[in-house]
């Protein structure tokens, strides 16, 4: 008995925990040694654990917290919208104001002209959705074997069996049987990885845009393929900010193939880039959209799909065709988590939050290349309010860390946490992710933590 952590014994958060508790993306057996670490409360950009040690959370959760961890507002919006209508639904032309509310809004902001918002609750769930869409509009436009869509290798889209095949991460296929048919992966726009020797920016951006059409062809062109999705600035993949003029030429290798853009905003929405969505900041016209985490400042789940008026138009018209469009689910636009967002929203709009976030941009960027030049550090980059370090064995070869140590961001982040610091390991690279509503001092605080980090790990 005395063997076994202070934390996991008799009744402890810890021992239940393992005991009963299967976790989301979690290394089981690591999870059994070591146990959980388990928060009880938030204030601001910090979260506190349940022996009451303070974190500040440089990853709002999960990319996520925009407003950080406490809200009076939405907790009261919450509480009311609960008293007056707990729970209703969409289907079959029901509705409820929170919905109606949310869906004008959002098409208010969007960051082109759009014609309808599909509600969902997670950003799996909005991206399988489209899969689904894109499929149904093409039946409708009578092209039947127009359904293969281009995803990128790294980038993220979620875990189910659609959006888990659009995902280009291996060890979300690995032992899961993914991808499905019909999705293939094309190149991660990561010039630091990326690019020949010698090749320049533009060189790269125009070999990503060759391999994409090459790819497009044999996977039959035009006849075949229908669509191509594509977070802004990848999240999950390493905080992937693509080269200048990237998009520009993929969006015009999609046009020529008469394809579909979709932007996954799911982390890059609302305020992330430095502008309210990253196809601003990236220059993407997208004709579909889905967005979800800051949606509610994430006090809540909820996500949605916007569409613009060609893609709704042949979804209508193959409903008009065959009746009922079978797909949403039991708490497409709850109207709690409704209500929440629409709260999320008003509050950015009276906080200015979308431009603190331009504003704190530049002073993240310092703190971010400030680490360009430590021993550890490969590449150091970034965009708006999301970040990332790529740690090297070498800055000269980029021979990757874990290749002569292994998991160098994991004891970065080990010792991030020791100095109550929460960043995300991602193998050879870190990300810091804050609340949108983190000041400069605060800022200074995260980074400090960081570099002490860094330094302890050499
Ligand atoms: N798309 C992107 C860009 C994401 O980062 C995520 C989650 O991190 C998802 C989709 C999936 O969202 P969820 O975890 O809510 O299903």
């Amino acid at each position: 008995m005395n063997d076994v952590p202070r934390s996991f014994r008799g009744n402890s958060n810890a021992a239940r925990d393992i005991a009963h508790h299967l976790h989301p993306y979690t290394n089981f057996k690591k999870h059994e040694e070591t146990g959980p670490l388990t928060i009880v409360r938030g204030r601001g950009i910090y979260v506190t654990d349940d022996d009451g040690k303070e974190y500040i959370e440089g990853m709002a959760g999960l990319w996520s917290a925009a407003l950080g961890f406490s809200n009076e507002r939405l907790a009261t919006v919450a509480y009311e919208q609960m008293k007056q209508l707990p729970f209703y639904h969409a289907f079959n032309q029901r509705s409820h104001e929170p919905a109606i509310n949310l869906a004008e809004k959002l098409k208010q902001m969007a960051p082109v002209e759009m014609s309808k918002v599909f509600f969902a609750n997670s950003g799996s769930e909005a991206n399988d959705t489209v899969v689904k869409m894109v499929w149904y509009m093409n039946n409708a436009l009578d092209r039947p074997k127009k359904k293969k869509i281009v995803s990128r290798l790294k980038g993220y889209h979620g875990i189910t069996v659609a959006s888990g095949s659009l995902t280009g991460l291996p060890h979300n296929h690995r032992s899961f049987d993914l991808p499905i048919q019909g999705v293939v992966h094309t190149l991660t726009p990561h010039y630091y990885r990326g690019a020949k020797d010698g090749e320049t920016e533009d060189q790269f951006t125009t070999r990503c845009a060759e391999e994409l059409e090459q790819l497009i062809i044999k996977e039959g062109g035009a006849d075949e393929v229908a669509a191509m999705i594509c977070e802004p600035v990848m999240g999950a993949g390493g905080v992937i900010v693509p080269p200048k003029g990237y998009y520009e030429k993929i969006q015009a290798v999609c046009r020529k193939y008469d394809m579909l853009f979709v932007a996954d905003e799911v982390i890059c929405g609302f305020g992330r880039t430095g502008n309210v969505w990253g196809s601003q900041t990236m220059n993407i016209k997208p004709d579909i959209l889905t967005c979800a985490k800051a949606l509610s400042a994430s006090f809540l789940p909820i996500s949605a799909v916007m569409v613009n008026e060609k893609v709704y138009q042949a979804l209508m018209s193959e409903s008009a065709k065959i009746g009922t469009w079978g797909h949403g689910f039991t708490y497409s636009g709850h109207p709690v988590a409704a209500a929440v967002a629409l709260e999320a929203q008003k509050i950015y709009d009276e906080i200015d939050l979308f431009g603190h976030a331009k504003r704190m941009s530049p002073v993240f960027t310092k703190h971010i290349q400030s680490f360009a030049d430590h021993p550890l550090v490969g590449e150091a980059m970034s965009v708006g309010m999301m970040g990332a370090l790529e740690i090297v064995a070498d800055k000269k070869t980029k021979t990757p860390f874990d290749l002569v140590a292994v998991g160098a961001g994991n004891r970065v982040y080990n010792h991030a946490v020791a100095r109550g610091l929460f960043i995300r390991n991602m193998g050879d690279r870190v990300a810091i992710c804050p609340p949108l509503v983190i000041n400069e001092a605060e800022l200074a605080d995260l980074f400090g933590r960081l570099r002490q980090s860094f330094d302890a790990t050499l």
